[in-house]
């Protein structure tokens, strides 16, 4: 879905339409989340805490997810043991994303065309 950027000018009307049935594809998905999943490691405070000296690692890491959308108040916290399924999660809201954008672009595309059905 990655090298359709300069080449949907050039493409058949009918390509460009099986390509955005492809695309549509990622949009069923409901297991998604567009936005991105960080990990932080962070001091505690304590004084002469081990982890926490100079050139420690500290503690966490602290997974977070941030909503693209979300505002204020977006970080919601992920504990550790959901941290890969919202990876997951995050890898379809971004496949999802890219599917829009692709068939937005075709879109476009098809109305220069005067083809949009
Ligand atoms: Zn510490």
């Amino acid at each position: 879905m990655h090298n359709h950027k300069t080449s949907l000018r050039e493409q058949p009307t009918r390509e460009l339409i099986q390509l955005r049935a492809q695309a549509a594809n990622h949009l069923a998905a409901t297991q998604v989340m567009v936005g991105r999943l960080v990990a932080e490691h962070r001091a505690c405070g304590k004084p002469n805490c081990a982890k926490c000296g100079p050139g420690q690692a500290k503690h966490g890491p602290y997974h977070y997810f941030l909503a693209r959308s979300g505002g204020r108040g977006r970080a919601v916290y992920v504990p550790s043991n959901l941290a890969d399924q919202v990876a997951r999660y995050v890898a379809g809201g971004q496949a999802s994303a890219e599917a829009l954008e692709l068939i937005t672009r075709i879109n476009t595309e098809l109305l220069r065309r005067r083809e949009l059905d």
